[in-house]
C-alpha cells in the first residue's frame, strides 16, 4: 500500500483538513496516476456537506483529475508510463448490464462505482477522490488527455465537460438552434462554449446580474438577468432547449415557459426540489428531462472535441489550503468559473 497525502471532510458541518489515505500498486488491470491537477465541482460541496443525503466521512472529494501514469498492471494494454489521463466521476460499473454494454456506464444498473463517497466493488472498501496526490484506476476508466491541451484547464472537463457535452448531444443539438443555459459557474460556462461549438445561437440565463460581459466575452449570443420577471413574461417560447445548470432551489415552471412547442429541458443541476405544474409540460408539449454526467466513450468524444475546437475551463488554480475558502465562494457563486486545485500543494506541504 502507497501512504497518500490527501485532503478529506471529517463530517458534513467541519472543514476539509489534511489526512492521509492508502493507494494500491497497480492490479494487473490498474493503472497508477500520480494527480497534477483537480477541479472542484458543487456537487463535491454538495456531498461533503450532505446536501444529498447518505454522505459517507471521512470524504476526500474530487472527481476532475488530470495526472500522469507513474505505474502500471502487468495486462495493461491501454497506457504505457509517462501518459497524461484523466479520470472522471467513476473509477468502475458491473460492465455487464445493458447501459454498461452501451458505454453508458453512468446509468449502470448495478450503480457506478463513484470516484469518491462510493465503494469498490468486491471489497466494499471506501473510494477516495482526487484532492489527494496520486490515485489507482482500473485502465477502462481512465481517459486519454489529447496532445496539447492546457492540463489545469482541462481537468473540469472531466465533470463539467461532459455532463453539458452529453445531453447537447444526446438531444441533438445543432447549428442554429436556440439554446438558453441557466447558471453560469463551472458546468454553465463550459456548456455555453460546448454549444456555440455546435453552432448553436446562445443564451445566458444568470441570477447575476454583473455576469452580462462575460457570458458575451465567453461566447454567448445574449444574455438575460432573471432577477428581472419580466424576462420570462417577454421571451416565452424562444428556446429550441435549455440546460439547467443551477445548484440552488428555484422554480422550474417560470423557466418552462420560455420553451418553443415541443421543446426540451434538461436538469443538470441537482438542487433541493421545487412542485412542478402539469400545465408547464402539457400546454405545449414540453419535455422536462434530467442527464447524468456520460460514459467513458463520450467522455474521450467530448475531449476530442473540445481540443478539436479549443474549448477549455476558465479557471482560477488554488493550492489545496484554499479549499474550504473555495468552496464558500462556490456556493456563493463568486468563481470565474471553475476552481482547480494544483496537487502540487500538497506534495510540498
Ligand atoms: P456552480 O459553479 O456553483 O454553478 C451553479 C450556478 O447556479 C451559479 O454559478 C449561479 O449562476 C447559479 N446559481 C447559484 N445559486 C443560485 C440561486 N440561488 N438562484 C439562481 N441561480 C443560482 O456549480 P456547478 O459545479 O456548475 O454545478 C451545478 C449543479 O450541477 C450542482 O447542483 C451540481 O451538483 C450539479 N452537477 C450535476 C452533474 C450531473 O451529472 N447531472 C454533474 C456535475 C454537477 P448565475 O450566477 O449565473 O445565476
Ligand atoms: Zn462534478
Ligand atoms: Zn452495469
Amino acid at each position: 500500500m502507497l501512504k497518500t497525502p490527501a485532503y478529506a471532510a471529517p463530517s458534513a458541518k467541519k472543514p476539509l483538513t489534511p489526512f492521509t489515505i492508502e493507494r494500491r500498486e497497480p492490479a494487473p488491470h490498474e493503472v497508477l496516476i500520480d494527480i497534477l491537477f483537480c477541479g472542484v465541482c458543487h456537487s463535491d460541496i454538495h456531498q461533503a456537506r450532505d446536501e444529498w443525503g447518505g454522505s459517507a466521512f471521512p470524504m476526500v472529494p474530487g472527481h476532475e483529475i488530470v495526472g500522469k501514469v507513474v505505474a502500471i498492471g502487468s495486462e495493461v494494454k491501454k497506457w504505457v508510463v509517462g501518459d497524461i489521463v484523466g479520470v472522471g466521476c467513476f473509477i468502475d460499473s458491473c460492465r455487464e448490464c445493458g447501459p454498461c454494454r452501451e458505454g453508458e456506464e453512468q446509468y449502470c444498473e448495478e450503480g457506478m462505482t463513484a470516484t469518491y463517497n462510493g465503494t469498490e466493488r468486491g471489497s466494499g472498501r471506501p473510494t477516495y477522490g482526487g484532492y489527494s496526490t496520486r490515485i489507482t484506476v482500473d485502465e477502462n476508466y481512465v481517459l486519454r488527455i489529447p496532445d496539447g491541451m492546457p492540463l489545469e484547464r482541462t481537468a473540469p472537463l472531466l465533470c463539467a465537460g461532459i455532463t453539458t457535452y452529453s445531453p447537447l448531444r444526446h438531444f441533438g443539438v445543432k447549428a442554429g438552434d436556440r439554446v438558453a443555459v441557466v447558471g453560469l459557474g463551472g458546468l454553465g460556462h463550459v456548456g455555453v462554449k460546448i454549444a456555440r461549438a455546435m453552432g448553436a445561437e446562445v443564451t445566458v440565463l444568470s441570477h447575476t446580474p454583473g455576469k452580462r460581459e462575460e457570458a458575451l466575452r465567453l461566447g454567448a449570443d445574449h444574455f438575460l438577468a432573471t432577477g428581472d420577471p419580466q424576462v420570462f413574461k417577454e421571451n416565452g417560447s424562444r428556446f429550441d432547449f435549455i440546460l439547467d445548470t443551477v445548484s440552488a432551489r428555484h422554480d422550474y415552471n417560470d423557466y418552462l415557459g420560455l420553451l418553443r412547442h415541443d421543446g426540451t429541458m434538461v436538469l443538470v443541476g441537482i438542487p433541493e426540489p421545487v412542485a412542478l405544474a402539469a400545465g408547464s409540460l402539457v400546454m405545449q408539449r414540453r419535455r422536462l428531462t434530467g442527464s447524468l454526467i456520460g460514459g467513458i466513450r463520450e467522455t474521450q468524444e467530448m475531449l476530442d472535441f473540445c481540443a478539436a475546437h479549443e474549448v477549455a475551463a476558465e479557471v482560477e488554480v488554488i493550492p489545496i489550503q484554499r479549499i474550504n475558502e473555495a468552496f464558500d465562494r462556490v456556493v456563493s457563486s463568486d468563481v470565474r468559473y471553475r476552481f482547480v486545485i494544483d496537487m502540487d500543494s500538497l506534495k510540498e506541504s
